[in-house]
């Protein structure tokens, strides 16, 4: 990565048509990547032009997910994404050598997110989904400042400890003045062989983000959908082809189908 500050970023114009959702969360692991690229496949299979912004600087996991091998090439003084399952990918991880950790600071990362909205050559994009570290770190503020209109799409479990710490993420909007499209609730009950439903992470985390989140900002904050623990979205995942394409029918990719009709 080279190249400086002072270049316009296009989505964050008056005139820009692309809708941007940065999708956080308060704590890794709880699926806010795997949600990312299933809304993504979903809705550039609708035949909207999407691209994907990995910028979970520590924890990239976005090129596995949508199973990207190709690297950026660079035409002049622009980088041009790969492109996987008809979506635009860029990640944080295509800059880096093997599997090295980033140890950048907050200005770094800044300067990172900035040329990765600038510089990258996105085209005309109905969507752009942002995928955010976890927490309410640098990228996050970065992000607001960088794309104000950028609406946060919050991703809880349904354990009260992990809703607690989405709520936290989420509360961030008091300081960034952004609007939340909603709340997703991923790792909800799990159906087993047998047919019994179970709880493995609880309930009701989903539905207290939301609320907790309207109140804090006098507004409605919808539960877009509860996205059941199941074995084939893992496996997805790991294999490249989201869910919402390998198993269209399964009842995770319906619910994620769910989310894509909220957006
Ligand atoms: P995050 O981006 O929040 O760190 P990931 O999307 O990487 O989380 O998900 C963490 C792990 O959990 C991954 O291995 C993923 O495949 C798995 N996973 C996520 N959601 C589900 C689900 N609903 N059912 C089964 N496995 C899931």
């Amino acid at each position: 990565l080279r190249g400086g500050p002072g270049k316009e970023i296009p989505f964050a114009q008056p005139q820009s048509r692309t809708r941007v959702y940065a999708i956080a969360s308060g704590k890794g692991g709880v699926g806010k990547s795997t949600v990312t690229v299933n809304l993504a496949a979903a809705l550039a299979a609708r035949g909207l032009a999407v691209g994907v912004l990995d910028a979970d600087v520590y924890g990239f996991s976005i090129p596995r997910m949508l199973g990207v091998t190709g690297k950026p090439t660079r035409v002049g003084d622009m980088i041009l994404p790969p492109v996987a399952h008809g979506v635009k990918v860029i990640s944080v991880g295509m800059f880096v050598d093997g599997n090295v950790p980033v140890v950048w600071r907050g200005p770094m990362l800044h300067r990172a997110l900035q040329q990765f909205l600038a510089d990258v050559y996105w085209g005309d994009l109905d969507v752009l989904l942002l995928d955010l570290p976890p927490g309410t770190g640098d990228i996050a503020i970065s992000t607001a400042q960088l794309i104000p209109t950028a609406e946060i799409l919050v991703v809880t479990t349904p354990q009260a400890a992990a809703a607690e710490v989405a709520e936290r993420a989420g509360s961030i909007v008091n300081q960034t003045r952004q609007r939340i499209v909603g709340v997703v609730e991923n790792m909800s009950a799990m159906t087993l062989p047998d047919g019994t439903r179970l709880e493995l992470f609880g309930s009701g985390g989903g539905e207290s983000v939301a609320a907790s989140l309207g109140r804090l900002t006098g507004t409605t904050v919808p539960l877009l959908g509860q996205i059941p623990l199941e074995i084939g979205l893992r496996t997805a995942g790991d294999s490249g082809l989201p869910l919402v394409l390998s198993e269209p029918a399964s009842p995770a990719a319906q619910a994620l189908q769910g989310v894509a009709d909220e957006l």
